[in-house]
């Protein structure tokens, strides 16, 4: 069971809004990649999907965090 997280920000990779992750419209279960989270996030502002990944590395123990573009499907 992933835990909710709260207090996040998260920078959308299209139109540079910055708002808590959970101001972001969650698009599906977020799933894990490696040792990532992952969420499939809207952007309230543009409308526009992207993959945010955060995860806690297990080698440096530092956090992880980067976003994903993701192109619209025609
Ligand atoms: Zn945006």
């Amino acid at each position: 069971m992933l835990k909710r997280e709260v207090g996040r920000v998260v920078k959308c990779p299209y139109c540079g809004f910055e708002a808590d992750v959970n101001s972001f419209k969650l698009l599906r279960e977020p799933w894990r990649f490696r040792f990532y989270t992952v969420r499939m996030l809207e952007c309230p502002r543009c409308h526009k999907v992207f993959n945010y990944y955060f995860g806690i590395s297990p080698r440096s123990g530092k956090r992880s965090e980067y976003v994903i573009r993701i192109k619209p499907k025609k």
